[in-house]
Parts: structure tokens; C-alpha cells; sequence
């Protein structure tokens, strides 16, 4: 199965779709992990997306649409895969669909105000991809999968998650309407915990 996760900064997508790549063995693709990455290794890609990524803004289309597409010619994506924040913009979308063909769009939906709270109290493990919140870390600071020392993301700051959540606005919810007409949105409502919010998930997926 082919999945796309869409929906707004902090509605649990990486959460969601880390859980559902163990139940389904298929690789979980986050263009915000590969570029975080690049960053840290220093790559020439990453040093240039690094200003764009700490100020809230999307990295130029052209660069995520090509990692993109290198990533699912490799032989792990051949059962299927999980998009975990691609695409954002029409145009990555009208790009992909030239080269994968997508089973559905899932929307992971949240109103503002518990966005904000969930990301300006979330901490990740830059190491393992782990990602927590501060109200169950209970003044613990290690990754409880790897150990290794917990930060924030620089973008989850208040102010730049404000841009993020207007950048989203003008070009990612368009998304919606662009899966919708395909026949292949759905959308899940992320209000509960989440052990509640997965199994909406593996409910609006089919899964038994
Ligand atoms: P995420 O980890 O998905 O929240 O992504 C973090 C940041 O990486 C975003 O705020 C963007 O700056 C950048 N990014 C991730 N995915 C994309 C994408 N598909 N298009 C453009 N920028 C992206």
C-alpha cells in the first residue's frame, strides 16, 4: 500500500506513520527527517535547505522532489510505502503522481491551538527519530529507545511555528481538495490520545 500522510505541523504524522511502518513492514519516507539529516551530515543540499527549514519555510519544490524520487526506486519502497510530510505544495503533488501511484491520502486533522501546544512541548532524538512531549517525559531527558539526549527542534519555537502554520495554510491545505477529487482523501480527526488517534487510523485504512 502506497500512503501519504497529509495534514498540519505537530497532527502526529511522524508518530503515526513510525507505528504503522512496524505493523506493515514498509518504510517510512520523511523528507523532514532526510533533510534534517543532510543538515547535520553537511551536505551541499542540506546547507542549502537548512535556512529554509529553521525560518518555517517549505525547501524549494525541485530538491524535495528529487529526493523523493530516488528514495522509492529502492528496494525496500517495492511492497509499498508511507509519505511522511511530501507533498506539501501542488506542485510536489503533481510531480509525484508521474512517478508512484498513491492508494490514499490520509489527512491527519487538529485545530491550532493544540498544534501549538504539541509542538512547542515536543522534544526529538535527533539519533533515532524518536519524538516525545514534554508532559510524559517526567523531567527525563534521554531518548527511552537509544538514550540519546533529547532537544528541540529549532523550528519548534513559537514564533517560527506561527509561519509554519501559515505556510501550511496557503500551500499545503490545498492538498486536500487536490486528494479529495482523486477519490483518495481521508481524513482522521487527531483529537484523542495517541493509542486512539492510531486506531482511527488503522480504521480509516482498513486495517484489522
Ligand atoms: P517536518 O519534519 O515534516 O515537519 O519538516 C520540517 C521542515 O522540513 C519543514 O518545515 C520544511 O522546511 C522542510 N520540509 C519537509 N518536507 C518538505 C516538503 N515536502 N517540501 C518542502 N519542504 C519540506
Amino acid at each position: 500500500m502506497n500512503i501519504i500522510f497529509l495534514g498540519p505541523p505537530g497532527a502526529g504524522k511522524g508518530t503515526h506513520a513510525q507505528r504503522l511502518m512496524n505493523e506493515l513492514e514498509i518504510p517510512q519516507i520523511s523528507t523532514g527527517d532526510m533533510l534534517r539529516q543532510a543538515i547535520k551530515a553537511e551536505t551541499p543540499m542540506g546547507l542549502s535547505a537548512k535556512a529554509y527549514i529553521e525560518k518555517g519555510e517549505l525547501v524549494p519544490d525541485e530538491v524535495v522532489i528529487g529526493i523523493v524520487k530516488d528514495r522509492l526506486q529502492q528496494d525496500d519502497c517495492q511492497r509499498g510505502y508511507i509519505l511522511d510530510g511530501f507533498p506539501r505544495t501542488v506542485a510536489q503533488a503533481e510531480a509525484l503522481s508521474t512517478f508512484a501511484k498513491i492508494d490514499v491520502a490520509l489527512n491527519l486533522s487538529l485545530p491550532d491551538e493544540m498544534i501549538i501546544a504539541r509542538l512547542s512541548g515536543r522534544r526529538v532524538c535527533l539519533k533515532c527519530g524518536g519524538t516525545y512531549h514534554i508532559s510524559a517525559l517526567g523531567g527525563r531527558e534521554d531518548c527511552q529507545a537509544c538514550g540519546e539526549t533529547l532537544v528541540q527542534r529549532k523550528d519548534d519555537s513559537p514564533e517560527t511555528i506561527q509561519n509554519r502554520l501559515s505556510v501550511y495554510a496557503a500551500q499545503t491545505a490545498p492538498l486536500i481538495d487536490f486528494y479529495e477529487k482523486k477519490g483518495l482523501l481521508k481524513t482522521v480527526e487527531c483529537l484523542g490520545s495517541v493509542d486512539e488517534n492510531q486506531e482511527a487510523v488503522r480504521k480509516a485504512l482498513n486495517l484489522k
